[in-house]
């Protein structure tokens, strides 16, 4: 290889974390990409479909990701970040890609976009994940009421000992 002194990454002006590859790289990352996409929501719909919601017909804010696919935001709203939980948070670089700043604490008085799926009148809540810590206890707590609601039915369960 030589030594060009370029480099093959794209720079761009998020923080660097969120650095992808050029579009037209090997796509030796494309499963990675794929999670990624799903970790941050940004599930399309994609071109050349219609920027609109499958769940409720609205039409979105759509945007690319660095990793290639898009995310439909609520449109013409921004948000106080600190308003608005952890995964959700999505900026708009200059040149019109969106991304997601995960789990970060957003700089005090920061705006962001929020995606049109928290929004959705299409979804139930349970349905959008909107905080994932509290999911997480809410399912161990689902866990731990089924556990001691099966304590408790099983003493009924048995005969009288007499
Ligand atoms: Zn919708």
């Amino acid at each position: 290889m030589g030594d060009t002194g370029e480099s093959s990454i794209i720079p761009i002006s998020g923080p660097d974390g969120y650095r992808q590859p050029p579009p037209d790289a090997p796509r030796a990352w494309e499963n990675t990409d794929r999670a990624q996409a799903v970790m941050e929501g940004a599930a399309g719909p994609e071109p050349p479909a219609g920027p609109t919601c499958p769940n409720c017909g609205l039409v979105g804010d759509r945007h690319v990701t660095y990793y290639g696919t898009h995310v439909l935001l609520e449109p013409g709203m921004p948000v106080p970040a600190h308003m608005v939980p952890a995964w959700h948070r999505w900026y708009i670089d200059s040149n019109a890609t969106a991304w997601n700043s995960r789990e970060d604490e957003p700089a005090p008085g920061a705006l962001c976009r929020i995606p049109h799926r928290i929004a959705c009148p299409g979804l139930k809540l349970e349905e959008i994940g909107l905080w994932r810590w509290l999911d997480a206890v809410r399912a161990e707590n689902a866990r731990r009421a089924q556990r001691k609601a099966d304590e408790e039915a099983t003493p009924e369960a048995l005969p009288e000992v007499g």
